[in-house]
């Protein structure tokens, strides 16, 4: 019986702290500005220029024209790309001091399995078991910031702490992700 009482206690505890969390959440959100990202394609030249948040929070088309912009090239297969990514590229682009419209260089976004496995019987660069993951789950961007030196880019999203970053100098890009927070 007290089990019981003190099961149901902590289970109402956590319904008011997911309740707190998701007030919290939504007010620092409704405090956020508009939001956008713009990049390009390097391997099709493709630009995208899309609104991913607005006043009334994430923008669903601006999301999906992004989702596009960052399907698998290889073979058209898109996914639903983490929203989180989208902010924080953009957050990485104003630490840069880069205005908005700036086009990031895209090198690669999602991968689907096919490619994934692909690449890794190919190896190269960029086959490790943990970023391969984060670009299947579409968690993951490569990328580059026109006139911005590979290692400051490199720097500011280290400084992020918002997921895993890798250094790919001899690539020309930086590996930015939204899962777990680590680099290499
Ligand atoms: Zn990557």
């Amino acid at each position: 019986m007290l089990d019981m009482q003190i099961g149901r206690r902590g289970l109402l505890g956590g319904a008011i702290l997911a309740g707190a969390s998701t007030m919290i959440g939504s007010r620092a959100f409704a405090a956020m500005p508009e939001r956008r990202l713009a990049f390009r394609n390097i391997h099709t030249n493709e630009t995208f220029d899309a609104r991913f948040f607005g006043a009334q929070g994430w923008d669903q088309q601006g999301l999906a024209e992004l989702n596009h912009g960052l399907r698998d090239w290889r073979n058209n297969e898109s996914t639903q790309m983490d929203p989180k990514l989208m902010l924080l590229l953009s957050q990485i682009r104003d630490k840069l001091d880069l205005p908005p419209q700036t086009k990031l260089e895209m090198i690669s976004g999602y991968r689907s399995p096919q490619t994934n496995g692909a690449l890794r019987a190919r190896g190269g660069a960029h086959t490790g078991v943990a970023s391969k993951s984060q670009h299947m789950l579409g968690k993951a961007t490569d990328i580059h910031m026109p006139g911005v030196p590979l290692d400051r880019l490199h720097l500011v999203a280290m400084s992020m702490q918002a997921g895993g970053v890798g250094y790919y100098p001899k690539d020309g890009f930086v590996h930015v992700d939204t899962g777990r927070v680590r680099t290499w």
